[in-house]
């Protein structure tokens, strides 16, 4: 039994490890490497001063999206009385200045090892999401893209992304069939999606490249029969996939309605007591990574205030502006320094108005749907198989 156990955390954790090397990039220039050791270094010390660049970046090259999956922003909020919903504002012209993305990749230039090309969009509705990542590639910097996949692309346009040094291709396939598929990923179309990962699969190939590694995400729902995964993974396997990831979804129906990610906005009543200091920092993400949004704005992370970075007069509590001053003195300034001493020892240095305020990693908090509870049991109101 123990050997079994022993296998299995052996083998997942080798999975996970493979799947993250295709994160990096073929070669890491020294910089990038000193860089990394300094962030680490930060982390483990707790210092305010973190390396001169974050290693990881997360880019929002468009907001924009054409579907419109239930938890996300990008919901149809007619009927379902979330205000914050309705709020959303996404501008038709979301979408990042190529010039200037090609200033923020040159400051990452030999010190950051990846950028991941979205935040809360899909970054193939960028028109020049192939330049795009060429542009990042060219730098050696590992380039990663999550996409629905649900476009009618023809041949050249895949090519152009295989060819563009994309690194790693996430691809969401939340079933194996239009009806089970649309009942999460509204207005997508399945038979798109697979045509298009067997299409860069086979491109990929043709070409005698070996990236970009693609992989299929896939979601279980409350709505799948036990069989779905097992039918996803037949058309990722073949398709020729590298990696193939599945995790629970999170969702539920408290009122008869789905959990979207607004239910879970700071503006709630959530504050919360600050938590005691643990024995390395209660989050990783300020010394480690950063979120660029289209509008230059920085964000510390991907995980908290979603709802208000894109409603007019948000409360996004973000850093800085990219195209205002350089990344490397937003991520060493005073407010970045202040919260990784926050995210070090929130109790004493927590701070009301900071981006981390509230935050369920620093603060006590009633565990929401999707989080777990003080036995460690994840709360959720629907249990998928
Ligand atoms: S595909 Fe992604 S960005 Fe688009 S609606 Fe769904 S979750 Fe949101
Ligand atoms: S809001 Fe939470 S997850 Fe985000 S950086 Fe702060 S502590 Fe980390």
């Amino acid at each position: 039994m123990f050997s079994d156990e022993l296998t299995k955390i052996v083998s997942t954790t080798t999975s996970k490890i493979k799947r993250r090397l295709a994160w990096l990039p073929r070669s890491v220039p020294a910089t990038a490497w000193v860089n990394l050791a300094s962030n680490c270094a930060s982390y483990a010390l707790r210092r305010g001063r973190a390396g001169k660049l974050p290693s990881m970046v997360k880019i929002d090259v468009s907001p924009l999206c054409a579907l419109a999956c239930p938890t996300c922003l990008h919901a149809d909020p007619a009927g379902r009385n979330r205000p914050l919903l309705d709020a959303q504002n996404f501008s038709s012209l979301d979408r990042i200045d190529i010039a200037k993305f090609a200033e923020i990749i040159e400051e990452l230039k030999g010190r950051a090892l990846a950028v991941s090309l979205s935040y809360y969009g899909d970054p193939l509705m960028h028109p020049a999401i192939s330049e795009l990542s060429r542009i990042a590639a060219n730098t050696g910097v590992a380039v990663h893209i999550t996409t629905h996949f649900s476009y009618n692309w023809s041949d050249a346009k895949i090519q152009a992304l295989v060819e563009s040094g994309l690194s790693h291709l996430t691809v969401a396939l939340d079933g194996a069939t239009q009806d089970v598929y649309e009942v999460t990923r509204i207005n997508g179309r399945v038979d798109f999606v697979i045509n298009n990962l067997r299409r860069v699969i086979e491109i990929r190939n043709r070409l005698g490249r070996s990236i970009p590694k693609v992989e299929v995400q896939h979601i279980r729902h409350p709505h799948h029969d036990k069989t779905e995964r097992e039918r996803v993974r037949a058309i990722a396997d073949d398709a020729g996939v590298d990696h193939f990831i599945t995790f629970k979804g999170v969702r539920y129906d408290r009122d008869g309605d789905l959990y979207n990610v607004v239910d879970s906005d700071a503006g709630g009543a959530r504050s919360g007591t600050a938590l005691k200091s643990s024995a390395l920092p209660r989050c990783h993400w300020p010394f480690s990574s950063t979120v660029i949004k289209v509008t230059g704005d920085v964000i510390p992370c991907c995980m908290w205030r979603e709802g208000q970075q894109y409603i007019d007069n948000g409360d996004t509590r973000s850093l800085g502006n990219v195209f205002d001053q350089p990344l490397s003195e937003i991520w060493n300034s005073p407010s970045y320094q202040a919260l990784r001493k926050e995210v070090s020892n929130p109790s004493r240095h927590g701070k009301i108005g900071s981006f981390c305020e509230g935050c369920s990693y620093l603060y006590e908090s009633t565990p929401r749907v999707g989080e777990f509870n003080e036995h460690g049991e994840l709360v959720e109101a629907w249990t998928a198989q």
